[in-house]
């Protein structure tokens, strides 16, 4: 399913937006090349005495509108096409959020899970050795991606410390609470994901008690799964990497999240049936939330979605092929680069805090996401109707435009 080339869909993406937006053509060309792309080699001694060599990236694709934003991904299948489509979604995201973070991402191509905590430690502090000369509070900002937490990003943030002597704290966002870390940043992405959705239920028809499917149990689909509960909707069916579980009545999610810290997956779960990761996007629901991974939604299942709008917590969970099929037959598609940008948004209140010495609580840090994202989410269901296309395209115009304005 990820054999689509992520950057290939980004630029895809780009071009499509152009071609409704009247994007000059400079800014657009700028668009399809980052700024910098650095790839080093990290060398980690093993438990076992041996030494590992690993391949670490970080690309900083536009710093137009501030310092570099973005996470760092430790996955099997990170590679500097997939970090670029990454940076490339953080430049338009922090667009749109309309924050003064410019886009960046990071990674390290590692099977976390064979890692012993110590050598994940060992691995987390090399990268930072390898990148610290392009890093910095005013320079570029990484913060936590899939399989990367608030623990790995504070050995990160401290290793900086120590080779910089920066004490802001402000280098790395998604920290821990005790160490400079925000309220509400851990669950931040969830609920900015549920914001957006509950700006435009309403218009979209999608009743107060609505069914959802979520793919993914990581940070993102997690905390997502327990706010949508919160809210009266029904979670019908979850996953994580090896499947998932379905019961058309709603799981209790509390329950759902301790069987697999217990057990490590979704086996065996009482009362639900099991179904794999393909079965979770086709489910007879009102809303579906892919939070995992790239190019799940594709030319070859959009047609079987029944959702009535896919709320992207993922980064690039669609191809441009399965947008065309989606917007077809009258789909919404809350595209990545709006509904998942809690996460920079808290990131950038974190960065915020540590710069002027602050300490804000979680409800002034709540207030000011719902704010951003029901302002951002209306404005571009709007531009949509009004360029008579996809919120995909519109978020892409919106983000070039204010991207534009500062080259
Ligand atoms: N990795 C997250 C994203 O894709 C958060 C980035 C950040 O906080 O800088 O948006």
């Amino acid at each position: 399913m990820r054999a689509m080339n992520p950057f290939e869909n980004a630029l895809q993406q780009l071009d499509r937006a152009a071609q409704v937006g009247k994007i000059n053509t400079d800014v657009l060309a700028r668009m399809r090349h980052a700024e910098r792309e650095v790839h080093v080699s990290i060398p980690i001694t093993m438990d076992d005495g041996k030494l590992r060599i690993f391949e670490g990236y970080r690309v900083q694709h536009s710093g137009a509108r501030g310092p570099y934003k973005g996470g760092i991904r430790f996955h099997p299948d990170t590679n500097i096409d997939e970090v670029r489509a990454l940076a490339l979604w953080m430049s338009m995201k922090c667009a749109v959020a309309d924050i003064p973070m410019g886009g960046g991402k990071g990674g390290i191509t590692v099977t976390p899970k064979e890692l012993s905590k110590a050598e994940l430690e060992r691995l987390a502090r090399g990268w930072v050795q390898r990148m610290h000369y392009v890093l910095g509070p005013k320079v570029d900002v990484p913060a936590p991606d899939v399989n990367t937490n608030p623990e790995i990003i504070g050995w990160m943030a401290d290793e900086y410390a120590k080779i910089s002597g920066d004490t802001t704290g402000a280098a790395f966002t998604g920290k821990p609470l005790g160490k400079g870390g925000s309220e509400g940043r851990g669950a931040a992405t969830g609920m900015g994901g549920f914001y957006t959705f509950d700006a435009l239920r309403e218009q979209l028809g999608i009743p107060a008690s609505a069914t959802v499917a979520i793919q993914g149990m990581g940070n993102v689909g997690g905390h997502a799964a327990s706010i949508f509960e919160e809210h009266a909707h029904h979670i019908v069916a979850l996953s994580d990497s090896r499947g998932g579980i379905y019961q058309k009545d709603g799981l209790d999610v509390a329950a759902v999240l301790a069987h697999k810290e217990k057990n490590g997956s979704l086996k065996d779960f009482p009362g639900a049936e099991q179904i794999s990761n393909e079965q979770l996007l086709e489910l007879p629901v009102d809303v579906l939330i892919p939070a995992a991974l790239e190019n799940q939604i594709t030319k070859d299942n959009a047609d079987r979605i029944q959702a009535k709008i896919i709320v992207e917590l993922a980064n690039g969970p669609t191809t441009t092929d399965a947008d065309d099929i989606l917007f077809g037959k009258n789909t919404t598609v809350v595209p990545d680069i709006l509904a998942n940008a809690g996460g920079v948004i808290v990131s950038t209140f974190e960065w915020e805090q540590n710069l002027k010495g602050e300490h804000w609580s979680e409800q002034d840090v709540l207030g000011k996401l719902k704010n951003i994202l029901e302002t951002q989410s209306q404005l571009i269901a709007k531009r949509a109707l009004e360029l008579k296309t996809d919120m995909r395209r519109a978020a892409f115009v919106v983000a070039l435009e204010r991207i534009q304005e500062k080259l």
